[in-house]
């Protein structure tokens, strides 16, 4: 099977993985495509990654899956898509009317265009009528996404153009490794020509070598150590009194909470020297513009959403957000993580960013709808709390391009949870390690053969037109949602299957919400406009730097937010395991890795996951570089290759995320949860070491 380009060269697109979203233009090449980056897009000026190069290899991949599936006698065997349909929806009506419409859970994605994630969330909300819906991007930006509504009234991962990182005066960036995570990103920060960098990291990566200043901090202890930030800045009176003064409100408390945060205290815990901390806040201080950047390091622990705040705190205290080539931000992780989170794929939120709480955006959803308030129903459980509740509570199951059987927390109860559940539905175009749980799988698009709009990181609006034609028998998720919606007796729910009019919906929905989108079209974007949200009537061209004139909040000023930096730790290290456990992604090598462990060329690069250690911890357990190391938590062991290195810290180890199970580095990972994000723990794990021994 091979899909096939239009016959016209050069067609633009734009990457399917990472929220960088960098521009390509595919080309027919002997059936298959060639790959280049697209030097007309600013964001990666013709630059790409080895994933980016090779993202064409999946759209003719001979595991494409072609057909339905429906599991009979406990195989999957092929169906019509009527049988399959069909049986979904009698399926999920049964068990609704057998134990509640709350027993049929979804769960999305951030991979999933705004126009899919939109229609996911209307469909679970008005055809399943379902409380318990969430997606993967909760695993991913919830933390983030949580400090910057709390402190600026709104979230968007950048709230100013990604050109002004390479601009700024001074750049921190703590928790994320760009030269792996977005590497057009990484080359271009570690070309900018101009000021300093600071990197708060555990690991000592090549990005981290090359900034001015490393912090190399204890995984875990971000707020402290962003506390001790601040306690400098107020010690030596380099506070932006006056911005403070006029632009924020909150910091008495704050500023209280960081004079205890003495940088000799915080070095304690930290590990980073009381020195550096001092340099480092003079650093930012002294900087004609500064930026402070979190990424997952910082977010994915149980107060990931408090020490995010507490990064939000230094920014502000140092009067930063709203000046020129200065802020907070975030690295957003996902291809439309950004977007996922803004169109009402999660049961807590309202399209337009609306607070499903909030009694004026049910009124104003409602109505655009032409449904009553009821129908919109109150938040239920978050993503790993549906995981949680698989086999429980929740006995059926609608995945959407996710494989949580892989990625999810603690990830080995995740698939004795599926294993239990009564009925569960992937779509998804390749098998995975989630479809092996499935009762039924329908063949779905990929990027390249749908169009749909997604938002990078910088809150930028892309249009991915429909570039290549799909193989016979997949079908659009749009298209699904709507048949299962007639079935389910609910027709009117979704407009159309055509992406453009479903964005369309979700723009004139969108209208006075948060992420106003109401001026966007798909035609402005194809006419190449330029636009970052909100582009409501108010700011018809869109608004590329936010904060300028006020914050989002209802008095126009930044909340400074307390970050008690002595929260428990979802799990410290012990005798027992006296390991910090953390974990991220290698260059090529995408999340769960269902498209790129299928690419020969990245399967080269990087055929199998480590662990990486200390020369000292290694010496301690007898291992030596390329030995098989068993990493075993209170959830779990995976078997990994060690690779020794003085990089990381004595007291941590680090291991990718992309590989299944006997080598899931997410049967290790903590479940414990953020209480304000419902973000899981993933880089708070304590773990033991052991050499396997050869039998
Ligand atoms: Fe794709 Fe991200 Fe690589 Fe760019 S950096 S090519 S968007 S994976």
């Amino acid at each position: 099977m091979r899909s096939r380009v239009p016959h016209v060269s050069q067609v633009r697109t734009h990457c399917p993985y990472c929220a960088l979203q960098c521009a390509m233009r595919l080309e027919s090449n002997y059936g298959g495509y060639a790959v280049r980056g697209d030097a007309t897009f600013d964001v990666n000026s013709g630059a790409l990654c080895t994933k980016g190069f090779t993202a064409a290899e999946t759209l003719a991949h001979p595991e494409r899956i072609l057909t339905p599936l429906v599991r009979r006698d406990g195989v999957l065997e092929p169906a019509s898509w009527e049988e399959a349909l069909d049986l979904i929806a009698e399926r999920f009506l049964a068990i609704g009317e057998r134990h509640g419409r709350d027993a049929v859970a979804v769960f999305g994605s951030g991979a999933l265009t705004n126009e899919r994630a939109y229609a996911l969330g209307k469909f679970a909300r008005l055809a399943l009528r379902t409380r318990n819906f969430d997606y993967n991007g909760r695993f991913c930006m919830s933390s983030a996404a949580v400090a910057a509504n709390r402190a600026f009234g709104l979230d968007r991962g950048l709230p100013f153009p990604l050109e002004w990182l390479d601009r700024t005066e001074c750049l921190l960036i703590a928790g994320g490794n760009p030269a792996d995570t977005m590497p057009p990103l990484g080359r271009r920060l570690g070309e900018r020509r101009t000021g300093s960098s600071i990197v708060v990291d555990p690991r000592r990566t090549p990005y981290a070598a090359a900034a001015t200043l490393h912090l190399q901090v204890a995984p875990g202890t971000d707020a402290l150590l962003a506390n001790a930030l601040l306690h400098v800045a107020v010690a030596e009176g380099l506070v932006d009194d006056a911005y403070v003064a006029a632009r924020t409100k909150g910091f008495a408390d704050v500023r209280r909470q960081a004079e205890r945060a003495d940088p000799e205290r915080a070095e304690r815990r930290t590990g980073v020297p009381a020195d550096d901390i001092r340099r480092a806040a003079r650093m930012l201080a002294a900087a004609p513009s500064a930026i402070v950047l979190t990424a997952r390091g910082v977010e994915q622990h149980r107060d990931g959403s408090d020490a995010a705040n507490a990064y939000v705190n230094l920014a502000l205290a140092l009067g930063l957000p709203g000046r020129p080539l200065s802020g907070y931000g975030t690295l957003t992780g996902q291809a439309n993580g950004q977007g996922g989170r803004e169109h009402g794929q999660k049961s807590d939120q309202l399209p337009g960013y609306r607070d499903a709480r909030d009694p004026a955006a049910r009124a104003a959803v409602a109505t655009a709808w032409g449904v009553s308030e009821a129908a919109l129903g109150t938040p239920g459980l978050t993503a790993a709390e549906i995981l949680g509740a698989l086999g429980g509570d929740v006995r059926a199951l609608l995945v959407v391009g996710s494989n949580p059987a892989v990625s999810a927390p603690a990830a080995a109860a995740v698939r004795a949870g599926l294993e239990r559940t009564e009925f569960v539905v992937v779509c998804d175009f390749f098998p995975s390690e989630t479809t092996r749980y499935a009762h039924v799988v329908l063949p779905t698009l990929q990027w390249a053969e749908e169009s749909g709009t997604v938002t990078n990181l910088e809150g930028r609006l892309l249009l991915r037109e429909r570039v290549a034609e799909a193989p016979a028998g997949p079908r659009s998720d749009l298209r699904v949602l709507a048949d299962l919606a007639a079935r389910l007796g609910a027709p009117g729910v979704l407009p159309s299957s055509d992406p453009e009019a479903v964005f369309a919906e979700l723009a004139r929905v969108s209208a006075g919400g948060r992420a106003d989108y109401s001026a966007a079209s798909h035609a402005r974007l194809r006419a190449g406009e330029t636009l970052y949200w909100p582009v409501s009537q108010a700011a018809p061209n869109g608004t590329p730097t936010l904060f300028q004139e006020g914050f989002a909040t209802a008095d126009g000023r930044a909340n400074f937010i307390p970050a008690d930096e002595s929260a428990p730790h979802s799990e410290a290290p012990d005798d027992g395991y006296p390991y910090a456990f953390t974990t991220g992604r290698v260059r090529d090598h995408y999340l769960s890795g269902t498209q790129t462990r299928r690419v020969e060329r990245l399967v080269r690069a990087a055929p199998e996951p480590f662990v990486e250690m200390h020369p000292v911890v290694a010496a301690h357990h007898g291992v030596a570089d390329g030995d098989l190391v068993r990493v075993r938590s209170r959830r779990g062991s995976v078997e990994l290759r060690a690779r020794v290195t003085a990089d990381i810290r004595p007291d941590t180890l680090f291991a990718a995320f992309h590989w299944a199970a006997p080598r899931a580095a997410n049967d290790v990972t903590s479940d414990a949860l953020d209480p304000h994000s419902r973000m899981p723990a993933f880089k708070g794990a304590a773990v033991a070491l052991e050499r396997v021994v050869p039998l």
